[in-house]
């Protein structure tokens, strides 16, 4: 089965829309001379107050080589949900994903996976991809938990999601002790769990939905990582988030998925 890959950045809550138009413009031009169907497919997630000045700088982007995210949403179309973004405004922007679920938001702001399950029902009904974030913490890593708590997951991301809609999704294995600490996780090891999540979403969806899904390794992945990633069976790609706030490095993880 061959899965096309994805390298997303995840900017987090940096870059004001100067810093932001900087950067993806540094992005742009670092993969400008490249064919896009050697490119993996490629997407920023910016902050949602730079989703418009990113949009506009991707828009005249040959070919659509980069893809822009928002980094969260909530299910509901309107309404008395102060601080909150609908889907319906965030494809204003020609978003394409939406990432959920991703552990700061569970862990800072308490987000639960039954909430995470409304966000990915409601973006998929809404045409978008939801980039759907697990991961264990180093105690459960310790506890010998990591496989039973990754099922759960995504077994409570997807509940009650159609098989056919599965296959769409997009899923980022993200270690929790690896995000944002240096410490990458080996790529056999991440490759191990990873399999973990496609068979569990053959229980859910079949093997032939399952093995459609991409599913992407998060957790300090750097340039000097990318390949070793990229080199694993079940590795489709990477959510990158520290290495995604410099133009050269982020271009260079995208070099390193590239075919
Ligand atoms: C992330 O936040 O999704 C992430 C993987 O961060 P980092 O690459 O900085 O570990």
């Amino acid at each position: 089965m061959s899965r096309r890959p994805i390298i997303a950045g995840n900017w987090k809550m940096h870059n004001n829309r100067a810093q932001s138009e900087e950067l993806i413009c540094g992005i742009k031009d670092a993969i400008k001379d490249i064919d896009k169907d050697l490119l993996p497919e490629v997407v920023v997630a910016p902050v949602f107050t730079s989703l418009d000045i990113v949009s506009k700088n991707i828009s005249d982007c040959a070919c659509g080589k980069i893809q822009l995210a928002a980094q969260n949403c909530y299910f509901e179309p309107k309404g008395a949900f102060t601080g909150e973004i609908s889907i319906d405004m965030i494809k204003d922007f020609d978003a394409k994903f939406i990432i959920i679920g991703h552990s700061e938001r569970r862990q800072i702001f308490g987000e639960s996976d039954e909430l995470i399950n409304k966000k990915a029902i409601a973006i998929i009904e809404a045409g978008l991809t939801p980039i759907i974030c697990c991961g264990e913490t180093l105690e459960q890593r310790e506890l010998g938990v990591t496989d039973s708590h990754i099922a759960s997951q995504i077994v409570k991301a997807l509940e009650n999601v159609k098989p056919a809609d599965v296959a769409n999704v997009v899923i980022a294995y993200e270690p929790i002790w690896a995000i944002g600490t240096g410490k990458t996780c080996d790529s056999v090891e991440a490759n191990r769990v990873i399999k973990v999540i496609r068979t569990t979403l053959a229980q859910i969806a079949g093997k032939d939905n399952a093995d459609k899904v991409r599913i992407l390794y998060g957790g300090s992945v750097k340039p000097e990582t990318i390949k070793e990633q990229m080199a694993q069976s079940d590795i489709d790609g990477a959510l990158v988030g520290g290495a995604s706030l410099k133009a050269d490095s982020f271009a260079q993880i995208i070099k390193g998925a590239m075919k």
